[in-house]
């Protein structure tokens, strides 16, 4: 493939509000794969997606970032985008005043060299397709943009505004919670569906339940902030029958928040007992 694009992540460091949480992340994807990120709750998945995306309240402390050799950690939130990267967010965010095919068409137009126009035929066109694929209200066009969408809808419709940017990477954050199984086999069709040799995706997820519909090359295992195991999808099955519990005593990792809390209780019993 000549036209393969590569994004490759090479000992990530990054911190919120003074804490690191990122340390040392190493991970390679290329157009054609699908990569799924799994991992308790609180090990950093989200804090991965917003790295690479460019939010304004993580800092890299270390490492890159790079799309095809360019370094990405350089480019603004815009044009991380313009150059073909998708964040569909965990959490997505209501706009009101702005409809979702405006919103949509703005971003497609955006893409294009100065100059060029979307044609308002092919837009429709291709925003009906979508709303149908994915099972949405025919009014969906005309809404403000995630105002008043239920949770399932609002992850439909990052679904939506991926099929229409065609974006070379996307990185698809819990895009299946609070889904019903029926949207759940919408969703990880249409996902499907973008395979090519122009689309790779890192599919963050803590359930197996996307990945009957998904087909991924590559499970990646995230605990503490750094990627601890990778493999195949034997991994998602493993993960799904036994939890995490197996990878913490293989590797020797201990969970710090279970440790704090234990030490708090020991700390408290030890106070009563010396009252006592
Ligand atoms: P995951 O997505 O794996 O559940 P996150 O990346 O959301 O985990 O969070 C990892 C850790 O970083 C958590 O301890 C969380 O509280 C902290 N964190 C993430 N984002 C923020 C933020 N914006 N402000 C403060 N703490 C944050
Ligand atoms: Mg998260």
């Amino acid at each position: 493939m000549n036209n393969m694009r590569t994004l490759e992540i090479k000992n990530l460091h990054a911190r919120v509000e003074e804490k690191e949480i990122l340390k040392g992340i190493d991970l390679k994807v290329n157009t054609g794969e699908i990569h799924a990120i799994m991992g308790p709750n609180g090990t950093g998945k989200s804090t991965l997606a917003s790295v690479i995306m460019g939010h304004y309240k993580y800092q890299t402390t270390a490492g890159s970032i790079t799309l095809d050799g360019e370094d990405v950690l350089k480019m603004s939130v815009d044009e991380r985008s313009r150059k073909g990267i998708f964040l569909a967010m965990q959490y997505p965010n209501e706009i009101s005043g702005i409809t979702n095919s405006d919103f949509i068409k703005t971003a497609m137009q955006a893409r294009l060299a100065e100059g060029e126009h979307i044609s308002l035929f092919k837009f429709i066109k291709q925003f009906d397709k979508a709303v149908g694929d994915l099972k949405m209200r025919s009014d969906l066009p005309h809404r403000y943009l995630n105002e008043g969408f239920s949770g399932g809808e609002k992850k439909r419709n990052e679904i939506l505004q991926m099929k229409m940017l065609k974006p070379n990477f996307a990185i698809l954050d819990e895009i299946d919670s609070g889904l019903d199984v029926d949207a759940l086999r919408i969703v990880g069709e249409n996902i499907n569906n973008m395979r090519s040799a122009d689309f790779g995706a890192i599919v963050i997820t803590h359930y197996q339940r996307l990945l009957d519909y998904l087909d991924v090359d590559y499970v990646h295992i995230i605990m503490n902030g750094k990627i601890v195991k990778s493999g195949g999808k034997e991994l998602i099955s493993k993960i799904d029958e036994e939890g995490y519990d197996w990878i913490k005593e293989e590797l020797g990792i201990e969970d710090e928040e279970v440790n704090k809390k234990a030490h708090a209780v020991l700390g408290s019993c030890a106070f009563k007992s010396t009252k006592e």
